[in-house]
């Protein structure tokens, strides 16, 4: 079996969601919690070594698939052509075992309701637009082209090996289709005197600062920034909404 999977550059990836919304229109799935695609953007330190992560996850179409042991319906398998993982929703009894096993938080419902007719769902690898020749349309919806789609070997020549982004699971557990480009180290490009430039940032003269001490801004506890670290498998629909929400504007 050829295995074909997914290439994502952090660097050039500026959380536009075009991907996303490309996916959504696709499949015709309306606004809400069936996501195929999420894009997760968390932020990581304090002014001014802080440093904006972002998470482009599907399902990886993994070789050691863990959704589809979980399953006892054998509603989840792999197809031979592609190397894709799907789900056959006429056996699927909604039992959740398999977003419970994938550590991607890859599978989606379209609520909370524990109940046989409320089914699994997640992305097909785009399986009937390979079918036509044609790449994933979240691959070809990329204005940076941050993405690509291949056979792993192919991936693998042209961008190397690496599974794994900070904060996401470990790929020995499934190994995932994916191969990933990190975000290059932060540079400082114009040197500047770091605390001089918040003071300036802080004051609005006549009126008082916008803060009091250099260290309201430099060390924020965990929990007060919305976004503060990586949640791949949130709790219940809101918290995913919550986390797939665009606060850019
Ligand atoms: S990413 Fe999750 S849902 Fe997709 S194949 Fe891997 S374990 Fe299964
Ligand atoms: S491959 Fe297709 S189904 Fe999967 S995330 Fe991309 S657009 Fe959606
Ligand atoms: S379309 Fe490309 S740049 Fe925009 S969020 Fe998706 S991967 Fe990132």
């Amino acid at each position: 079996m050829v295995q074909y999977g997914f290439y994502f550059n952090e660097d050039r990836c500026i959380n536009c969601k075009a991907c996303v919304v490309a996916c959504k229109d696709w499949y015709d799935l309306k606004p809400g919690p069936i996501k195929y695609l999420r894009i997760y953007e968390y932020e990581e330190g304090y002014y001014p070594n802080i440093k904006t992560h972002i998470r482009w996850v599907t399902c990886f179409h993994c070789s050691n698939p863990v959704c589809i042991d979980a399953c006892p319906n054998g509603a989840i398998y792999k197809e031979e052509k592609y190397g894709a993982v799907l789900i056959d929703q006429e056996k699927c009894k909604g039992y959740r075992l398999c977003q419970r096993a994938c550590p991607y938080g890859a599978i989606t419902y379209e609520s909370d309701r524990l109940a046989n007719d409320v089914k699994a769902n997640k992305c097909t690898m785009c399986i009937d637009r390979l079918e036509e020749g044609l790449k994933p349309v979240c691959v070809l919806a990329c204005p940076m082209r941050a993405l690509d789609f291949d056979t792993m070997e192919n991936l693998v020549k042209k961008y190397g090996s690496v599974k794994q982004l900070k904060d996401l699971p470990n790929p020995s557990l499934t190994n995932p289709s994916v191969v990933f480009k990190p975000k290059g180290e932060k540079k400082k490009i114009i040197p500047y005197d770091e605390d001089k430039a918040l003071l300036l940032l802080g004051s609005r003269e006549p009126l008082p600062p916008i803060f009091k001490s250099l260290n309201d801004i430099k060390e924020i506890p965990m929990g007060i920034r919305l976004k503060d670290k990586l949640i791949l498998k949130p709790k219940n629909i809101e918290e995913l909404m919550e986390l797939t929400r665009d606060d850019n504007g």
